[in-house]
């Protein structure tokens, strides 16, 4: 290999030609590094859907970049067993001049490359992510003298400055959120017909990888009989069309739905395409904007839609960097059961979560609520450590990156971080769920029950997460209502709640 003069590295959530990384890319003199490694597949235990995810989409994008006819230096899996030590052993032997990259999307990593340059004393130069709207230093001073960081006043400001449905310096349509329209649940009739999402089958280098991880991780959970995900650009624009042109009109209406055996109701599909940078976030708004002001789609959805990619996306990025790596250690509810062995198989009797997480396991994609308010809702009921629990949906989806998947989790999710992303924590009995669903008419549990041999283990486990947390709770005016139903409960009901919990939680933690 002749000498490089810059070698211009590519991690696997960065598959973007246009990458601040490679804008001034010099074809003489310059290569592009990419790494597939064992290592982030098996630091916490990812599905077959996630590592085909990445791996393949990372081939492809070798593709388009030999296609250019730039150098580039691609480690294949098995060649070396950690990402540090491909990078080490790579300049030791090409010594490049400089090393550049844009900034990580897991803190670790980027630790980590900043260590092996710095001992080999190799420069480094980060750049900033112009995928991402927000700028790190401009949400450190949207945080800056703020006692809370409230997504809302944040999304407030990304619409102002970038003018996404705007007019005249004001919120499309009078208002900045239309969430009242956007909690519909279906009938007893369901979602009915609805064209299904494009497919992208498999083609030759997919079909290698696929075979690849089922020689090689063999042992890890899920299945790739159905990977259909896009994973070149060309095919994530496709996948944005197929959403803007079929879902989006009923995206708004029905986000929090969920019914059996329909992963993907009314959702674009997009965040394993946007994490990955295959798509820009820029030309997703651009698209939903258009199908409303062309009369396709009401702004109530294209405002619900918006929220998501402009609000909670670029929200949770300014929250992770802003506050890792001592985010990840945080734990304010004091929560440290394990994680209960049926997140790995789905063999439950609970309706609700067997759907879930067979689904997960299947397709490597739940959509925001089943994430929220099944998945998450169970492990922060039953007192799962958070740490335990992200681990568990980094390892599982394919769109799992960690700075949009641990603000999710540990945050929003489990309210570990507090009320950092949310101003109370997101519980509910099975009543929730049976009203967003029809999981509960088909499950062996009542979810109006809280104690009995009937009785729905997230109704039993909500009672007793109020219960066990009730003097913390006070200090929270939202949670008000909640306590007042909990004022309700004499002391014979209490033990009977707290008894059957303890009943639940030992059933739930047997190993079969
Ligand atoms: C516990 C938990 C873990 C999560 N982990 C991840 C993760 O690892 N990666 C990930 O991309 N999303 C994560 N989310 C957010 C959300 O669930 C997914 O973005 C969404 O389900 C992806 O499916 P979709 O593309 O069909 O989304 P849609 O429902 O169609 O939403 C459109 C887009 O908005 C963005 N979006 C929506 N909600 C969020 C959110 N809360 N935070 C950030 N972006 C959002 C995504 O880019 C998504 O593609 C998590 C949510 C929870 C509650
Ligand atoms: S009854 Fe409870 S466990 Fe069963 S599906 Fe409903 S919420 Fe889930």
């Amino acid at each position: 290999m002749s000498k490089v003069s810059r070698l211009i590295l590519v991690l696997g959530d960065q598959l973007d030609l246009k990458s601040a990384a490679l804008e001034d890319f010099n074809e003489e003199h310059d290569a592009v590094w990419m790494a597939e490694v064992a290592e982030e597949s098996t630091k916490v235990w990812s599905t077959k859907a996630r590592i085909a995810m990445f791996v393949t989409a990372m081939r492809h994008f070798r593709e388009a970049l030999s296609e250019k006819g730039w150098k580039v230096i691609y480690r294949e899996m098995g060649e070396w067993p950690s990402f540090g030590d491909a990078l080490r052993a790579d300049l030791k032997k090409l010594k490049p001049g400089k090393l550049v990259m844009v900034l990580a999307g897991e803190w670790a990593v980027q630790r980590e490359i900043e260590q092996v340059a710095e001992e080999l004393e190799v420069p480094l130069e980060v750049r900033e992510d112009g995928h991402f709207l927000c700028t790190r230093a401009e949400f450190a001073e949207h945080a800056e003298g703020r006692k809370q960081l409230r997504m809302e006043f944040f999304y407030r400001e990304m619409r102002q400055r970038t003018g996404v449905l705007m007019e005249d310096g004001k919120p499309a349509g009078g208002q900045w959120n239309f969430d009242h329209d956007n909690r519909g649940s279906f009938d007893k009739h369901g979602p009915g017909l609805r064209v299904p999402p494009q497919r992208f089958k498999p083609d030759a280098i997919t079909q290698e990888v696929i075979a690849m991880v089922n020689a090689r991780f063999a042992k890890h959970p899920g299945a790739l009989e159905e990977f259909d995900w896009p994973v070149t650009a060309r095919e994530a624009k496709a996948a944005l069309r197929d959403f803007i042109e079929h879902r989006l009109a009923e995206f708004g209406q029905y986000q929090d739905a969920m019914w059996t055996q329909e992963p993907w109701l009314y959702h674009s599909r997009l965040s394993a395409a946007m994490n990955l940078k295959l798509l820009d976030p820029r030309e997703v708004l651009a698209a939903a904007e258009k199908a409303w002001r062309d009369g396709k789609a009401p702004l109530a959805a294209v405002e619900g839609f918006v929220r998501q990619i402009l609000g909670w996306r670029e929200y949770v990025r300014g929250i992770y960097w802003h506050l890792m790596p001592e985010y990840l250690e945080r734990n304010a509810m004091h929560a440290h059961e394990p994680l209960p062995d049926f997140y790995w198989t789905g063999e439950t009797e609970m309706n609700c979560l067997r759907d879930v997480i067979t689904q997960t396991l299947r397709l490597g994609y739940a959509h925001h609520i089943q994430r929220l308010m099944v998945t998450g809702l169970f492990a922060l009921l039953f007192g799962v450590d958070p740490r335990k629990v992200h681990e568990w949906y980094l390892a599982v989806y394919v769109d799992a990156v960690e700075w949009v998947e641990l603000p999710n989790t540990l945050g929003m999710s489990q309210y570990g971080d507090g009320g950092v992303m949310g101003s109370k924590p997101y519980v509910a009995s099975g009543k929730y769920i049976q009203r967003m669903s029809n999981y509960c008419s088909g499950c062996r549990y009542d979810p109006a029950l809280s104690t009995g041999p009937k009785a729905c283990p997230f109704t039993t486990l909500y009672w007793d997460y109020l219960l066990q947390h009730e003097p913390k709770l006070r200090q929270n005016q939202r949670m008000s209502m909640q306590l007042k139903n909990l004022a309700r409960l004499d002391d014979r009901q209490r033990a009977a709640i707290h008894m059957h919990a303890k009943r639940v939680r030992e059933t739930n933690l047997k190993t079969p």
